[in-house]
């Protein structure tokens, strides 16, 4: 799937676990949650069908625009949170596709893995689509993940304001 769709889930996911506990031992909970699950959902969005909407040029740069807008949005008391979510959410194509992408946008010859790690990325269980075919699942999963992390977005509006309170709270 493309990266883009995968941060959008990362950021949805620290917005979601940002308001829970503020002890030291909550906050080091919901940064191993927001790990694991960035990496559960990679998973499940790879493995159900769907093509790619954006060239992957197109893809980085939206990507890393929204990476941007998730940290300045956000108050300094929560970036430790939003990396780790974003980080778990696009871990499995770092390590699966990365040194691809760094030779192919940027001519850097890093060395891969000979075997992709994360299964699925594996022919047998990735839902990925280059032929056109099965476009309605395709846009119904990825017009979903825009939907459901809008609708976070904007419930959890707490998180990306930089809020006051925050301020006040922050040791
Ligand atoms: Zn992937």
């Amino acid at each position: 799937m493309n990266i883009t769709f995968h941060v959008m889930t990362g950021v949805a996911t620290a917005v979601v676990l940002a308001p829970i506990g503020n002890s030291p031992k909550w906050k080091a909970a919901k940064l191993l949650a927001g790990f694991s699950v960035g990496i559960f959902l990679h998973g499940v969005f790879d493995y159900l069908p769907h093509w790619y909407p954006f060239a992957s040029g197109v893809d980085l740069m939206l990507a890393a625009a929204m990476v941007l807008a998730a940290f300045g949005f956000t108050d300094r008391s929560e970036w430790m949170l939003v990396a780790t979510c974003l980080f778990g959410s696009i871990l499995p194509d770092l390590i699966d596709f990365g040194p691809m992408m760094a030779d192919l946008l940027l001519g850097l010859p890093v060395p891969s893995l000979p075997f992709k790690v994360f299964p699925w990325h594996w022919e047998k269980y990735s839902g990925a689509i280059y032929d056109g075919s099965n476009a309605t699942a395709s846009a119904v999963l990825h017009i979903s993940i825009l939907a459901v992390t809008g609708l976070i977005l904007f419930l959890w509006p707490a998180l990306f304001k930089k809020n006051e309170d925050g301020h006040k709270n922050r040791k």
